[in-house]
């Protein structure tokens, strides 16, 4: 059976998780976090490269600030969109005033900005704030 691979956004392990069990709320096997969770997750840049490096499931990151408006009207859409799209993939958020090197390593210009990783690569990345309908098309094309 094959497995796919999931970063833990909460002590970085990656587990590995049979294909049948990801809809059964898997958990970390080193601390016990869930590792698919229908609230979005807060990650910092180190989180961020393991997940994005290793994950098999897309994982899509929104990069945000606390002094963003628009960042801050896509929050609740963002989070409506990974309830909908479930553990089909990930959405986390890199806060970008607490993360600044993250800004500079992954070239972000303007936020909010989402960039989608799958298989290990950037595949897709878009600017300005988006509704929850629209995240989810975009993250189901990751
Ligand atoms: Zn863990």
């Amino acid at each position: 059976m094959s497995a796919k691979k999931l970063t833990c956004l909460d002590c970085g392990q990656v587990n590995r998780i049979p294909e049948d069990r990801l809809t059964a709320g898997p958990k970390c096997g080193t601390c016990g976090a869930k590792l698919l969770s229908p609230k979005v997750v807060e990650v910092d840049l180190a989180t961020l490269q393991k997940a994005a490096r290793n994950d098999d499931l897309p994982l899509v990151v929104d990069f945000w600030a606390p002094w963003c408006g628009p960042c801050r009207m896509m929050a609740p859409e963002f989070s409506k969109a990974a309830q909908e799209l479930g553990p089909t993939a990930r959405l986390v958020k890199l806060n970008t005033e607490d993360h600044p090197k993250a800004g500079a390593t992954y070239n972000i210009r303007g936020i909010p900005t989402m960039v989608g990783f799958a298989g290990g690569k950037e595949r897709k990345r878009q600017s300005g704030a988006m509704p929850a309908p629209a995240i989810v098309d975009w993250a189901r094309s990751v």
